[in-house]
């Protein structure tokens, strides 16, 4: 089977540090992927990589055999907004906008009527314990209400490929237990392939498969348990 995203041969510097020196990846569809590994190891730049936030020096992004490297900007940044989902460690809500807003966000960008896209998120809040805060102002909320309030934005246009950046780093074990469960259930109910950076082992325990990333490359792909 054709994985869904390959990362291959990327390399990445900013000035003169490299960030990824040759690294090679692969991601499945309703896979998740835990990226783990020391500070500055090169897990963000890889995952920013992947995602097409930036482009690598060298190397291809493959996704369902488009190489997303050599797209033109327009191009990229579609497959951004209809096809990725990102969550990052701090949710990145419009604090000035309330929950439901938020999580009804990308449905609004893509153009569907305010109505479907308050419905859509409305459906989202009893399974996140959000009910009660859906009304509220995003900068409001508690932190673990905030992320999973982001976890529903990044997933409900259903992506095929979620990206997330140490999405527990801000959250206790609970709430970061709750994050975890919400990305491994949009792997395995809807075929999304999922990127999670983590330096955390609790974390990663959530995935299918986990590599680490030591200067710039993949060493030890091992599996998990
Ligand atoms: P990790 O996510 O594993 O902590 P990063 O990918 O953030 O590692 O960083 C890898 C290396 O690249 C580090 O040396 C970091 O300082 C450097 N780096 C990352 N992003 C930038 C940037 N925007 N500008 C300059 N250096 C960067
Ligand atoms: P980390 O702290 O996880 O290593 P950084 O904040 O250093 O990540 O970001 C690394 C690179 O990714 C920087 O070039 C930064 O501009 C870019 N970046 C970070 N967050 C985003 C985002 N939400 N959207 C686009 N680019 C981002």
């Amino acid at each position: 089977e054709t994985p869904l995203l390959i990362g291959r041969g990327l390399h990445k510097s900013f000035g003169s540090t490299p960030a990824l020196r040759g690294a090679d990846v692969a991601v499945a569809a309703g896979e998740v992927l835990a990226v783990m590994g020391p500070s500055g190891a090169g897990k963000s730049t890889l995952l920013h990589c992947l995602a097409g936030l930036i482009r690598p020096d060298a190397g291809d992004v493959v996704f369902e055999g488009r190489l997303v490297n050599r797209m033109p900007d327009r191009e990229r940044s579609r497959l951004r907004r209809s096809v990725f989902g990102y969550v990052f460690q701090f949710g990145q809500l419009v604090p000035e906008l309330r929950v439901l807003e938020n999580i009804a966000l990308p449905l609004l960008l893509a153009g569907k009527g305010r109505r479907t896209a308050f419905e859509a998120a409305g459906q989202w809040l009893p399974r996140l314990g959000l009910v009660d805060v859906g009304d509220r102002l995003a900068g409001e909320v508690s932190g673990g209400q905030g992320q999973r309030a982001a976890i529903a934005r990044a997933l409900i246009a259903k992506p095929r490929v979620v990206f997330a950046d140490e999405p527990t780093g801000s959250l206790d074990t609970v709430a970061g237990d709750e994050v975890m469960e919400l990305l491994v259930t949009a792997a395995k109910t809807e075929g999304a392939g999922v990127v999670v950076v983590t330096h955390e082992s609790r974390v990663a325990a959530y995935a299918d498969r986990q590599i680490t990333v030591r200067d710039g490359r993949i060493v030890q792909p091992a599996r998990a348990a």
